[in-house]
């Protein structure tokens, strides 16, 4: 008999865009060669057709409900109301992006089966092998690198390690809830809160696509583990810094299709690409 994984790789989606972003993560986990279980969380918002090339990569499928949240939390932070109280200034998000949905990161703390998770993002690609992660311990996460060094003060929660525990969900969910607080930017600025120690991962494992134009100097194909496409997304029809990020867009898709993958540390840096 085979033992049951102790850990998983844990992935989010609530609309058939984020099922499709999930798949080239699962793909890109699939050569990474690891044993971990994957997980995608997903609400009733997907359907089974954009659900079907994750069960083909042998993720397992958990369906979670919203979380328990009173009305006038979720009205604080509806899309609409998100975006005209903390506006976005940096980029744009897109259209099926609903700021409440992120939230629902927080049901990775009742998967108790395993010991530890490591949640990336659903419009994230792995590079290499990252099973070490699952020695790391809870909280663990990069910062929020994307514009300049104060960025490095901030966490990004689209990968983190963390032990489930009912205890611990328990606890999220009573300090989450409380009248007229606002999460300018959902679970991110609530994990921050909740962890105030957060021990932090290289920038590289969670490597943000703006670096590749805002800071090209730390950009390096071979030390990056986690690639993370913040704001716009890869899959989207010509978003407004398509152009400018043309080559990881292009890789984005390599593992979308599950084709031919490049070797990634051979590939140009932005100093050097053309
Ligand atoms: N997510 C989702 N549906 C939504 C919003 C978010 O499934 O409507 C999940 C998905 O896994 C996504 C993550 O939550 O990758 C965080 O959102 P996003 O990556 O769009 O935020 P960004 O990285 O741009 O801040
Ligand atoms: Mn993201």
């Amino acid at each position: 008999m085979i033992p049951a994984p102790h850990f998983a790789y844990v992935t989010l989606v609530t609309n058939a865009d984020y099922a499709m972003g999930a798949t080239a993560l699962a793909n890109s986990l699939r050569r990474t060669g690891t044993e971990a279980a994957i997980v995608v969380l997903h609400t009733g918002g997907v359907d089974a057709t954009a659900l079907a090339p994750l069960e083909t990569l042998g993720c397992r499928l958990v369906e979670v409900e919203h979380l328990p949240l009173s009305d006038a939390f979720n009205e604080r932070h509806a899309r609409g109301n998100l975006h005209s109280a903390a506006p976005f200034t940096k980029g744009r998000k897109p259209a099926f992006h609903s700021p409440l949905d992120n939230f629902c990161k927080l049901r990775l703390w009742k998967l108790v089966e395993y010991e530890r998770c490591v949640f990336i993002d659903a419009d994230a690609i792995v590079l290499k092998n990252i099973d070490k992660l699952f020695a790391y311990p809870e909280f663990s996460a990069a910062p929020n690198v994307y514009e300049s060094l104060a960025d490095f003060r901030r966490l990004n929660s689209g990968v983190f390690v963390a032990r489930p525990s009912e205890e611990t969900f328990r606890q999220m969910l009573e300090l989450l809830d409380q009248p007229d607080v606002f999460w300018r930017r959902t679970d991110q600025t609530f994990l921050e809160t909740f962890f105030p120690g957060w021990h932090g991962l290289p920038v590289y494992f969670n490597m943000l696509q703006y670096v590749w134009f805002t800071m090209p100097a730390l950009w390096e194909w071979k030390s990056i583990s986690i690639l993370h496409y913040q704001y716009e997304k890869p899959w989207e029809k010509d978003h407004p810094k398509a152009t400018r990020l043309q080559p990881l867009i292009d890789l984005w898709h390599c593992f979308h299709t599950g084709g031919h993958v490049p070797e990634i540390a051979s590939l140009a840096n932005p100093d050097e690409a053309a």
